[in-house]
C-alpha cells in the first residue's frame, strides 16, 4: 500500500481516525507532532513558549523530512499544509486526505487540550482565523476529504477506507464522462489516455484530473508541463483539457469526475467567476479567474496571471510604466504594476475603456498617441497586437528608446515583432512565455501546495 497522510486543522480528529486506519490496515501509525515531542524531549507548548513557532516549524520540517515513504499511516500538524517544502515532501507517492468539521465542534474538541494558541484571540476566533488562512493550503493539500463533524472515529475510518478502494467517481460516470470527453476535440492521443484512465487498464480509483478548460484550449501547454510535474513529484494525477464551448458544461464534468483542478483560459475567465463558491481578492478585484481548486465539495477561483506578470518586473518597482490595452489580461497587469508601485499609464484603441480601467485601479489613462508624452521606463502590451499570424507591432520603432524595459504579454510567436524591435534598440525585453511560467507556478502551488522551482519549469518547456 502506498503511505496514508492525513491533514487537517487541530480538533479535526487526524490521531484518533489515524489510529484506527493503522490498526485495520496493520501499518504503522506516525503523529509528527509526536514526533516533534520526542525528539526535542520537550512537549510542543513548552517549545511555543521557550523558542516560539518558528523553532517548532523548524523541528516539524526536520520531523517530516525523516518520515518512512510507504505503508504507514500519518497524522500531520495543522499548520504544516504552509511550508511547500513539507508540502513536497509529504505528497510524493500518498494519498492525502484532508479531515474537516465545523468550527464550532472543533471548539468543543479543542476546549480541554494543552495545545498552545496561535494567536492573541479567544479560541472561537482563532480557529475561524487560522482555517480562513489556511483555506487555501488545506485545499492544496486535499486528494480526498472527509467531514468529522458527525462521524465516529471509526466512521471516518470507514469512509476513508471506501474512498482509497472505491474512489469518488461510479463506473457509470466514469463511462458518461468518457463519452463527453471523446466527443470533445481532444487529441488523439490525449483521448487513449483518458479512456485507459478512466475505464481502461489504468483506471486507477485514486487517481485526480486536472485540465485547462478553454475555448479552443488545442494551443496549451498545461498538459505537456502539468503531466511531467506530476511525474516528478510522484503524484497520482492526470492533466487534461476541458475542451467545450460552454463553461457549464465544463465545470459539471469537472465536479462530476471530482477533478482536483482546472487552469481556465479564454474565453471563459470571466464567465466562470458565478460559477465558483469562492473567489480569492485579487481575482475579484481584477474580476477574472484563472485557477479553480476543487474541495470539500466546494470551488475555489483565483488569479495566477497577475503574479506571472508581477514576477518579471519586481525590480521595476516605483518606475513609470505604459500599459498598452484595456481588456482582460490589461486588468491583472494593471493589479501586478500597480501592486509594485509602478506609475502605470494605460493607453488603448478604445480610449473609453482605458479610462474605465485606470479608473477602477485608480491609476491614469491617455490617448495612444499621448505615448511620446509620457517618456515610460517600462511598456507592457497587453493587446494581441503580434499573436500570430499578426506580424505588426503595437509601436513604431522609431518610439522605442534603449532605456525601456519591455514587456509583450504576447507569447506565440516566443519572439514577437515587438520584442524583435525592443531587441535591435537594445531595449531589455521579456517574453510573454515568462508570464506563462510564473503563472503555471503558482497553479501548482494552488492545486498542491508545493512550490516548483522555475528552472524545472524552463527545462520541461524547452
Ligand atoms: P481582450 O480582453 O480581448 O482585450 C484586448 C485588448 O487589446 C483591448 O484593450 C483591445 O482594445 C486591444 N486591441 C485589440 N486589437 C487591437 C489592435 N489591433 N490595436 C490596438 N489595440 C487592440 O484580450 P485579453 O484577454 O486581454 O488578451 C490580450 C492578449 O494578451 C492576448 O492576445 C494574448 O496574446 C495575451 N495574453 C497573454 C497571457 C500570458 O500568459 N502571457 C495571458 C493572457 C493573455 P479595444 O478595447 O479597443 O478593443
Amino acid at each position: 500500500m502506498k503511505r496514508i497522510v492525513l491533514f487537517g486543522y487541530r480538533g479535526t480528529g487526524k490521531t484518533a481516525v489515524g489510529t484506527v486506519l493503522a490498526r485495520r490496515l496493520g501499518v504503522a501509525f506516525i503523529d509528527t507532532d509526536d514526533l516533534v515531542e520526542k525528539r526535542s524531549g520537550r512537549s510542543i507548548p513548552e517549545i511555543f513558549r521557550s523558542e516560539g513557532e518558528k523553532r517548532f516549524r523548524i523541528l516539524e520540517r526536520e520531523v517530516i523530512s525523516s518520515l518512512p515513504s510507504s505503508d504507514c499511516i500519518v497524522s500531520t500538524g495543522g499548520g504544516v499544509v504552509m511550508d511547500p517544502a513539507n508540502m513536497e515532501r509529504l505528497r510524493a507517492e500518498s494519498i492525502s486526505v484532508l479531515l474537516h468539521a465545523d468550527h464550532a465542534i472543533i471548539g468543543r474538541r479543542l476546549a480541554r487540550s494543552p495545545r498552545p494558541p496561535l494567536t492573541g484571540l479567544p479560541p472561537d476566533e482563532e480557529i475561524v482565523k487560522v482555517i480562513a488562512a489556511r483555506q487555501y493550503s488545506y485545499a492544496a493539500a486535499s486528494d480526498f476529504c472527509v467531514d468529522t463533524s458527525r462521524t465516529s472515529t471509526e466512521q471516518a475510518a470507514n469512509h476513508i477506507l471506501c474512498l482509497l478502494e472505491k474512489g469518488t467517481i461510479s463506473t457509470q460516470t466514469r463511462e458518461s464522462v468518457f463519452r463527453w470527453f471523446a466527443g470533445s476535440p481532444l487529441p488523439l492521443q490525449e483521448r487513449e489516455q483518458m479512456k485507459s484512465l478512466l475505464v481502461g487498464p489504468c483506471c486507477n480509483p485514486q487517481t485526480r484530473f486536472l485540465g485547462v478548460a478553454g475555448w479552443p484550449c488545442g494551443h496549451s501547454k498545461g498538459p505537456l508541463l502539468f503531466n511531467r510535474l506530476f511525474e516528478k513529484y510522484q503524484l497520482n494525477c492526470h492533466y487534461t483539457r476541458f475542451w467545450d464551448p460552454s463553461i457549464h458544461t465544463i465545470m459539471e464534468k469537472a465536479r462530476e469526475i471530482d477533478a482536483k483542478g482546472l487552469s481556465v483560459t479564454i474565453p471563459f475567465k470571466q464567465d466562470v467567476m458565478a460559477l465558483l463558491d469562492e473567489i480569492d481578492e485579487s481575482a475579484r478585484k481584477i474580476g477574472a479567474v484563472n485557477t479553480v481548486v476543487f474541495a470539500c465539495g466546494k470551488a475555489n477561483g483565483s488569479n495566477t496571471d497577475w503574479l506571472g506578470i508581477r514576477k518579471p518586473v519586481e525590480n521595476l518597482a516605483g518606475a513609470r510604466a505604459i500599459l498598452l490595452g484595456a481588456g482582460g489580461v490589461a486588468a491583472a497587469a494593471a493589479y501586478a504594476l500597480l501592486d509594485l508601485d509602478i506609475d502605470v499609464t494605460i493607453l488603448n484603441r478604445t480610449p473609453r475603456k482605458a479610462q474605465a480601467l485606470a479608473e477602477r485601479f485608480g491609476c491614469n489613462w491617455s490617448i495612444w498617441d499621448a505615448f511620446d508624452r509620457i517618456d515610460p521606463d517600462l511598456v507592457v502590451n497587453a493587446t494581441p497586437v503580434g499573436m500570430y499570424p499578426d506580424t505588426s507591432s503595437p509601436l513604431r520603432d522609431d518610439q522605442l528608446k534603449k532605456e525601456m524595459t519591455v514587456f509583450d504579454l504576447v507569447y506565440t510567436p516566443p519572439v514577437t515583432p515587438f520584442i524583435a524591435a525592443a531587441r535591435k534598440v537594445g531595449c531589455k525585453t521579456i517574453t510573454g512565455t515568462e508570464v506563462f511560467i510564473h503563472q503555471a507556478r503558482e497553479q501548482f502551488r494552488l492545486f498542491f501546495g508545493i512550490d516548483v522551482p522555475e528552472t524545472v519549469i524552463r527545462e520541461i518547456l524547452a
